[in-house]
């Protein structure tokens, strides 16, 4: 419930429905306490937001779920006629009950924080996270009528918090996904060249063993790599260990080729970077132990997508120019990182847009940075030199890519007379494009 401090409410604030997790977070981030009404049985709090709107929280839990069971069975009410002992052992389990342990007045009991996660700021650019951490109450039990008549928490749960930086308000990033790609990424190398543009080239792992030279000459001309995994796997779908062996796979491909140690990583698919649930955060939060920095894509102008109908140059450059910050408080797709494609299909529209871009971010005022310079850091930090005992392990390393890459040709040559090895081996990527969006 929402109160002014004096006169009206504004006209945009009304009172409005929370899940108890986001009832703890607003407790927590007030730095205010729960307390307990004694006569309602019903945990609340109270706090004071910038505008000086005073927010009344009243909000139900596994506390009140029990108290409400056990009150309507006094009444001789059934509580929960289908799967009633699966809800009752729910609630109780969320409570901590045990019938030795309630025996006595006071109990503490661990609660655990909901599994959605919680966005930390509003910048839109790339992603750290904080672990979960579960909180612990305080509970007295009357020991006549076996009510909770106390909850008192001695620390909130907190649940995963995914937060954002790299906000900018006059500097853009171009970056592109998919390649390096035989016959766009050197026609984009070349726009970026002629524009003095630097931008980041997210290259999945097989296609740059397959376009060494590519890659080389996209390092070389002073713009910045990263990881794109080896296959463009849905990361949300696979085993931690097969992420494992996607990103490393990349990591020493890149490390053998340029003498690098790549650490930005776009994973495949937007979802993953934008994610809702816990389940969907532990393929970044992974990756976040690696030592990696997810680099999201707020710009994405669907460069790729051929349904109904592949979107035109100027249509592409109108959409990321209409997006760029300052960001309205509903443009989710407003953003300092653009999300444009080199590989994975016909980019002759992506080509021809990228100048209109460009001349597009400058005549607003707005400069064409690399990623890193976004967040802070430098060339060196996200693309690290090897040491020299790094480079002889990355130069026995580069032997074999060389025999895979030798292995694929020999068996599509024996196998698949008259296709190309790629074809092959990377067709279960392009078709997988067509049953989800892409990143
Ligand atoms: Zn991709």
């Amino acid at each position: 419930m929402l109160k002014p401090k004096q006169g009206k409410l504004p006209a945009d604030a009304h009172d409005s429905s929370v899940s108890v997790q986001e009832a703890w977070l607003a407790a927590r981030d007030s730095d205010e306490d729960v307390t307990f009404d004694d006569d309602a049985l019903n945990p609340h709090f109270s706090y004071l937001d910038e505008r000086s709107l005073r927010h009344d929280v009243w909000f139900l839990d596994a506390v009140t779920a029990l108290n409400h069971m056990r009150a309507a069975q006094t009444l001789g009410i059934q509580t929960s006629p289908y799967g009633g002992w699966v809800r009752r052992s729910f609630v109780m389990a969320s409570v901590g009950y045990s019938r030795r342990r309630w025996r006595g007045r006071q109990t503490a009991e661990r609660c655990l924080p909901a599994r959605m996660l919680t966005w930390k700021a509003k910048a839109r650019s790339c992603a750290s996270r904080d672990r979960p951490t579960p909180g612990v109450r305080d509970l007295t039990i009357d020991p006549n009528t076996k009510l909770i008549t106390d909850e008192n928490f001695q620390n909130l749960p907190e649940p995963f918090r995914v937060g954002r930086y790299g906000y900018s308000p006059n500097q853009v990033v171009l970056t592109f996904d998919d390649g390096p790609d035989p016959e766009w990424t050197p026609k984009i190398l070349d726009v970026l060249k002629r524009e003095h543009a630097p931008a980041t080239f997210f290259l999945i792992g097989i296609q740059t063993d397959k376009f060494s030279g590519l890659a080389k000459r996209i390092y070389n001309e002073g713009h910045t790599i990263g990881n794109h995994t080896f296959t463009h796997p849905d990361v949300s779908n696979i085993s931690s260990t097969y992420m494992k062996v996607e990103l490393n796979l990349t990591e020493r491909l890149f490390a053998s080729l340029m003498g690098i140690r790549a650490k930005l990583l776009r994973p495949p698919y937007a979802i993953d970077e934008e994610p809702d649930t816990a389940d969907q955060v532990k393929p970044l939060e992974f990756a976040q132990d690696m030592g990696y920095i997810t680099v999201g894509n707020r710009i994405d102008p669907n460069d790729w997508s051929d349904k109904p109908r592949r979107h035109t140059a100027e249509e592409i450059s109108s959409y990321v120019l209409a997006h760029l910050p300052p960001c309205g408080a509903n443009d989710l797709r407003c953003g300092n990182i653009v999300l444009l494609h080199d590989g994975g299909g016909n980019r002759a529209e992506t080509v021809r847009a990228l100048p209109m871009i460009i001349d597009g971010i400058r005549a607003r005022g707005y400069s064409v940075v690399p990623v890193f310079q976004l967040f802070g850091k430098t060339r060196a930090d996200v693309m690290a030199p090897l040491s020299t005992g790094e480079r002889w392990g990355a130069r026995l390393d580069g032997l074999g890519f060389w025999l895979f890459e030798a292995g694929i040709v020999s068996i599509t040559w024996i196998f698949f007379p008259g296709r190309s090895a790629h074809d092959r081996a990377f067709s279960f990527y392009r078709d997988g494009r067509h049953l989800r969006p892409a990143a």
